[in-house]
């Protein structure tokens, strides 16, 4: 291959090193009172000999020792103690408690946040400490408190069996997940303080992933464009590693985005934070002469902030352990997606190719040049297909719009193999250097794309509101069926709490092999197929389904009725991001990249778990580009059903526990609670039952077997045998109250847990 002639390698001068990051200044202390029982509140609702509706009886008596945890009160604190409970007085309350910065609220175990849009005085290194393996209720509800309960729960502390845990943040975009992510993030490794550098560095990663995953969109101005789960891995109480997985980046953003929003973060900051020799050197023209980000660019505050966040993604690179070359050859490939993206293309002339006018064919060898390919290479992919019929090379010429589609596929596959290669860096960086002697346990935290619902919903949109469809039932299971079901086999009465229950949702979208997923698999292996049969396909299936509605006149596109409304969506490009082919020809000219991130990002795979998987490099000649023939590889949505599996795997072999992020109004505003949008979002979440099987159920149900051997030590005598009648004399030799006894378990309120760690905590230091 010829060598490309413009520009030469790339090289910068070293930067130097950041220095580590500055603990946060001590804040002044949180204002929010205690919600602290009054001492001698009778334990829980489901007393002996009560018969109320949706109650089980009680076999548990006695009062509760003075000075002991106890059940919230029926302060706003713990909405599982309100006596009363309907929506009119839940809404009101929230309201209130919210109004008076109060932007946390408990339903038993599960934290409600509501978004405050200010900082609040609430997540210093004081509040942290104070919350740091405090009594579960002696303070007010905190995100702080919801880590500390997962850490505590994962070392097996405080009467729970060692096992890993999962935080599982949802809802909807600006609800206030990520942030969210973060805190439960700083109060964990405040925990831990083991490996210091290793802790400093899971919090370092965070701006390298938000510049190159969030963007601006009309929801949130810093919205988390894929989803993440982060496990931290322990041995005893020490971190010993962690591992991200990305779900669903999307990359469609890099070549359109809707009025109002903005392109991934990155390339703003990169504008405001290279000096002008950088930018020459990366053959960088003015910001506004580039398309894919609509020369759209902020006040000069905006340009400070984004200078800072600049410096910051380059420290956290250097952090990471980007080589200074790999940095360079990164910020080239961004370089070369704008300048790619301003090639635009003219009807063609008689024979059959494509015009070109002489600004983009600047643009065209501007981004050859900033790849490190050759420019009619490049352009050969732009406008032509080739493939191999019967051993004779076939050039089919692309059509204007076929042209700018490949044009956009390139950038999309380029920018996201660079934020793949990104997180399978920071994966090596955060791996776990373990004792194998010692077992490992997770805390995981899941922060996904909250549900969506925007003007035009595409492939993406169906895609994350499936993840929040598989969250949401995630809950249900939790929350309401496990706990149910654990009711109806001990033959205990109880009157069934009803949720709404979106099986029948993931159904439609899941089935095999008449779910949509499945079906737009199916057309999309169909060479003929186009949006149009997909859609055709889909309204004669799901005739007559619940949760599916055929458009109404000539708009190609359907309806879902998610759990958390109605979505219509445009069957516009389903098939194609389906497909998601990338043309032989872009792979072999990408792998013949002199630039050697590019060429390496091309010659490797990434696993699904975000590693990078480097295959024997070799030449490629353009090869038979046979889209149908060539996808071997599993289609998008397949991929993401699959990574969703696995998640899920992992959710449910862990304990989990969740926030449910609430936003109280659409125009991100401090102080204002939109009734409407928050009583929406109350009603979807399912909270008026969760609060109720939380006041009136029994969270915790270990087995005979389970308690008795946890607990055999409050009899301080040896042997105890793993039986009811042990469980029942362990029960008795304490003062908890409200428990119930089933055939093969005991059935618990969710603060009898902590109650019992404080007889453990008292007999061990006696
Ligand atoms: P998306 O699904 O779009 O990623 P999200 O739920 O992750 O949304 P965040 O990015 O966490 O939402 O929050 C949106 C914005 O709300 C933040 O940028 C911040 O301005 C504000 N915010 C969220 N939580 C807090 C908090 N606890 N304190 C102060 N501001 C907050
Ligand atoms: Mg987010």
């Amino acid at each position: 291959m010829a060598p490309v002639p413009v520009p030469p390698r790339l090289t910068r001068p070293r930067r130097p090193l950041p220095a580590p990051a500055p603990r946060p200044p001590p804040r002044v202390q949180m204002a929010a009172p205690p919600h602290r029982a009054a001492p001698g509140r009778s334990g829980g609702s489901g007393g002996e000999g009560r018969a109320e509706p949706g109650r089980l009886r009680g076999a548990g008596s006695g009062m509760m020792p003075p000075g002991e945890p106890q059940p919230p009160a029926g302060s706003m604190g713990n909405l599982a103690a309100l006596a009363e409970l309907d929506e009119a007085s839940l809404l009101q309350g929230l309201r209130e408690r919210f109004l008076r910065q109060q932007v946390y609220t408990d339903v038993g175990d599960i934290l409600i946040a509501l978004n405050p849009f200010q900082p609040l005085q609430l997540y210093g290194r004081e509040v942290s400490e104070q919350y740091r393996c405090h009594d579960e209720g002696s303070l007010p509800p905190h995100i702080f408190a919801v880590a500390d309960r997962a850490y505590h729960a994962m070392l097996g502390r405080r009467g729970a069996r060692p096992q890993s845990q999962c935080i599982v943040i949802s809802g909807e975009s600006g609800a206030g997940k990520t942030e969210s992510t973060k805190l439960l993030l700083q109060h964990i490794m405040n925990l831990c303080k083991g490996n210091s550098q290793l802790e400093q560095q899971i919090l370092q990663v965070n701006p390298l992933l938000e510049a190159f995953g969030n963007a601006q969109t009309v929801m949130n101005d810093n919205s988390s464009r894929f989803g993440k789960y982060i496990q931290l891995r322990f041995q005893n109480n020490t971190v010993r590693g962690a591992k991200l997985s990305e779900y669903l980046l999307e990359k469609s953003r890099v070549v359109q985005h809707d009025t109002g929003e903005r392109n991934f973060h990155i390339f703003y900051y990169m504008f405001a934070g290279l000096s002008s020799e950088e930018k020459e050197m990366y053959g960088l023209l003015d910001p506004s002469l580039y398309r894919y980000i609509s020369g759209q660019f902020g006040t000069e505050d905006v340009a400070r902030r984004w200078k800072q966040k600049y410096q910051e993604v380059c420290n956290a690179l250097d952090m990471v352990g980007f080589q200074e070359q790999e940095q360079v050859d990164m910020q080239a490939i961004l370089a070369g997606v704008l300048s790619l993206g301003n090639v635009t293309f003219e009807p063609p002339e008689s024979n059959g190719s494509l015009k070109m006018s002489e600004a983009s064919r600047g643009w065209l060898k501007a981004a050859a040049g900033q790849f490190g390919v050759q420019e009619d290479e490049l352009l050969k992919c732009l406008i032509c297909t080739m493939s191999v019929t019967r051993g004779e090379q076939i050039q089919r010429f692309h059509t204007q719009q076929q042209a700018e589609d490949a044009r956009d596929s390139i950038a999309k596959v380029a920018y996201g193999r660079v934020f793949g290669w990104i997180v399978s860096k920071i994966n090596e960086l955060l791996a776990e250097n373990v004792d194998p002697e010692v077992e490992l346990r997770e805390i995981g935290i899941l922060d996904i794309f909250g549900f969506e619902n925007f003007a035009v919903n595409r492939f993406e949109q169906l895609c994350i509101n499936l993840a929040n469809e598989q969250l949401q039932h995630f809950f249900n299971h939790h929350i309401f069926q496990l706990e149910q079901a654990a009711y109806r086999a001990e033959e205990l009465s109880w009157e069934t709490i009803t949720f709404n229950n979106n099986e029948p949702i993931l159904n439609l979208l899941l089935a095999k092999p008449l779910g949509l997923l499945s079906l737009l698999d199916e057309q999309s292996a169909f060479p003929q197929a186009t949006d149009k049969t997909f859609v055709d396909k889909l309204n004669s299936s799901f005739k007559g389904n619940l949760h599916f509605q055929p458009a109404r006149g000539r708009v190609l596109g359907f309806s879902i009725i998610h759990y958390a409304g109605k979505v219509q969506y445009t069957a516009d490009g389903f098939l194609e991001k389906n497909r998601d082919t990338l043309p032989a020809n872009v792979r072999g000219l990408f792998i013949n990249s002199i630039t050697p991130l590019l060429s390496m990002l091309f010659t490797a795979t990434i696993s699904r778990t975000g590693t990078l998987m480097p295959h024997v490099k070799a030449k490629i000649v353009p090869e038979a580009d046979n889209k149908f023939n060539s996808t071997r590889k599993q289609s998008a949505g397949a991929q993401f059903r699959h990574s969703l599996m696995v998640l899920m795997e992992r959710m449910y072999s862990a304990n989990p526990h969740f926030v449910r992020c609430i936003k109280p109004n659409s125009q991100k505003e401090p102080g204002v609670v939109d009734n409407q949008m928050l009583l929406q979002q109350l009603r979807y979440n399912g909270l008026l039952e969760t609060i109720r099987i939380r006041r009136d159920g029994f969270s915790w149900r270990p087995s005979f077997e389970e308690f008795a051997e946890r607990y055999g030590i409050l009899l301080v005598k040896p042997d105890v045998s793993l039986n009811k009648e042990s469980c029942l004399k362990i029960l008795q030799s304490t003062d908890v109250t409200g428990w119930i006894c089933g055939k093969s378990r005991l059935f618990f309120k969710y603060w009898h847990q902590e109650q019992l760690a404080k007889y453990v905590e008292r007999l061990e230091r006696a």
